[in-house]
C-alpha cells in the first residue's frame, strides 16, 4: 500500500511549514535585535506558558535533562538521601540522581498504563527518602493526587518529569484539574523537537507554584547567582536562547491544536485495532488526559518483533520505548539490581510497540498503517 506522503514517527517538516511566515519572522526579530541568550523573548515566552500553565512559575533553561538536574539542586538533598522513580522511562530521570550522588530507588511500572505503581510506592519509603520523581509517560499523568497524598503524608518532595506530557492535565477528584509538570513541588518538561512542544534545537523548562523555589531555580540555572557575580549557590550553566524561545512562543499558540490532533489520531488508531486480540491499545486512566506524546501498544504472544519487521519492510517506521529497562542498564549495574526485579518493566520493554504519532498524521496514512498491521495478523 502506498501513500502520497512518506510515513515518519514524526514530521516536523510538514508542521513547520504550516506556520513557517510566523516562525521566520519571530527568528528574524530575534537576529535583528542581537540578544541571543536570555532577553525579552525568553522573558515573553516564559510569561505565556506560566499563563497557559494557570500561573506557576516558569524557569526556562538548556534542556530536559538540566531541568531534572536543576530541580533536584534546588531541594538540597544531601549525598545518600534517597530519591523514588521508576525503571521504565527514558535514562535522564535516573542520570541526574546518580549525577548529585543520591540514591535512586525503584518502584515497578503499573503494566496498564506504563507509569510508577503507586501501590508499590510506599513500600520503598524509608527515613532517608526525600523526593518521588513520576514520570508522565508517553504523554499519561501517573496518578499525582496519590503520590501527592503520600509526599504529604511522609513530608517528601515530590518532582514531575513531564517531558513527555506538557499540555495533558491532570484530574482531581474533586473535578479541578491542573496541567502536568504544575501539580508537585517541581515539574520538568523538555522542548526537544519532537516533544509535544519542540523547539528548533534543546530547549527545557521548569515549573514550580513555589515562588522561593521558583528564584533558587532561576539561580541555580544561571551559575547560582541573584545579582549578577554574587553567587548564592552552587550553579550550572543553562539556559534558553532567545531564537528557541521565539520560536517556542509562536508554536505555544498551538499546542492545544497539536495535542487534540495526536488525540484524533489515536483514536482512529483505537477504533481500526481494538478489534485485534494480540494487541491492547492505550489504556486511558479517568484521572488524566493523554496527550500521545506516544501512542504505545501492547504486542502479546511474543510478536512484537516480527510485527515490528513487518512494518518495516512495508515503509512503516515503528519504535520500542524503552527495550531495556534501566535497572538492566550496563551504567548502572553497580545499583546491583537483577533481572526479575523488576517484572512488569521488563515485560513491557519486550511488548510495547509505539506507532507514528504526530500533529500532520492523515487518515491515508493511518490508515496504511492500520490495514498493514491487521494484514499482519491475518496473514
Ligand atoms: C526527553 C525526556 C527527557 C530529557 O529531555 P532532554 O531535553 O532530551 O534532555 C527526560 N525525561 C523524559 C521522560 C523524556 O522523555
Amino acid at each position: 500500500m502506498k501513500t502520497n506522503k512518506k510515513i515518519q514517527m514524526v514530521d516536523l517538516q510538514t508542521q513547520y511549514l504550516n506556520i513557517k511566515p510566523e516562525v521566520d519572522e519571530a527568528i528574524q526579530e530575534v537576529l535583528n535585535s542581537t540578544i541571543f541568550v536570555k532577553g525579552g523573548k525568553v522573558k515573553t515566552f516564559e510569561e505565556n506558558l506560566s499563563s497557559y500553565l494557570d500561573g506557576a512559575n516558569v524557569i526556562t533553561c538548556g534542556n530536559g535533562t538540566d531541568a531534572l538536574q536543576i530541580a533536584l539542586m534546588a531541594l538540597e538533598l544531601e549525598p545518600g538521601d534517597e530519591v523514588i522513580t521508576t525503571p521504565f522511562t527514558f535514562i535522564a530521570t535516573l542520570e541526574v540522581i546518580e549525577l548529585l550522588k543520591l540514591k535512586p530507588v525503584l518502584v515497578d511500572a503499573d503494566p496498564d498504563n506504563f507509569n510508577i505503581d503507586v501501590s508499590k510506592l510506599e513500600e520503598k519509603i524509608t527515613s532517608k527518602t526525600r523526593c518521588i520523581i513520576p514520570v508522565h509517560l508517553f504523554g499519561q499523568c501517573a496518578n499525582m493526587e496519590a503520590i501527592m497524598e503520600l509526599a504529604n503524608r511522609y513530608s517528601l518532595y515530590v518532582v514531575e518529569d513531564a517531558c513527555q506530557a506538557l499540555g495533558s492535565d491532570f484530574l482531581f477528584k474533586d473535578g479541578t484539574s491542573q496541567k502536568a509538570g504544575s501539580v508537585g513541588h517541581i515539574g520538568c518538561n523538555s522542548f526537544f523537537p519532537s516533544k509535544n512542544l519542540g523547539a528548533f534545537g534543546d530547549g527545557g523548562a521548569i515549573f514550580t507554584r513555589d515562588l522561593t523555589l521558583a528564584n533558587k531555580v532561576r539561580a541555580i540555572s544561571n551559575h547560582g547567582m541573584q545579582e549578577r557575580y554574587y553567587h548564592d549557590f552552587v550553579g550550572v550553566n543553562s539556559r534558553l536562547d532567545g531564537i528557541q524561545a521565539a520560536i517556542l512562543d509562536v508554536k505555544l499558540k498551538y499546542l492545544n491544536k497539536y495535542i487534540k490532533a495526536r488525540q484524533i489520531a489515536a483514536e482512529y488508531y483505537d477504533e481500526k485495532l481494538k478489534g485485534l486480540d494480540q494487541i491492547c491499545v492505550p489504556h486511558r486512566e479517568s484521572y488524566s488526559t493523554h496527550g500521545f506524546h506516544q501512542y504505545t501498544l501492547i504486542i502479546k504472544n511474543g510478536d512484537r518483533d516480527g510485527l515490528r519487521k513487518y512494518l518495516n519492510d512495508h515503509d512503516i517506521p515503528a519504535m520500542i520505548y524503552y527495550p531495556v529497562p534501566l535497572h538492566l542498564q550496563k551504567a548502572y549495574s553497580h545499583l546491583n539490581y537483577n533481572e526479575g526485579d523488576f517484572p512488569v518493566a521488563e515485560k513491557l520493554a519486550t511488548e510495547v510497540l509505539s506507532l507514528p504519532m504526530h500533529t500532520e498524521l492523515d487518515e491515508e496514512q493511518l490508515n496504511c498503517i492500520c490495514t498493514t498491521i491487521k494484514n499482519y495478523f491475518n496473514s
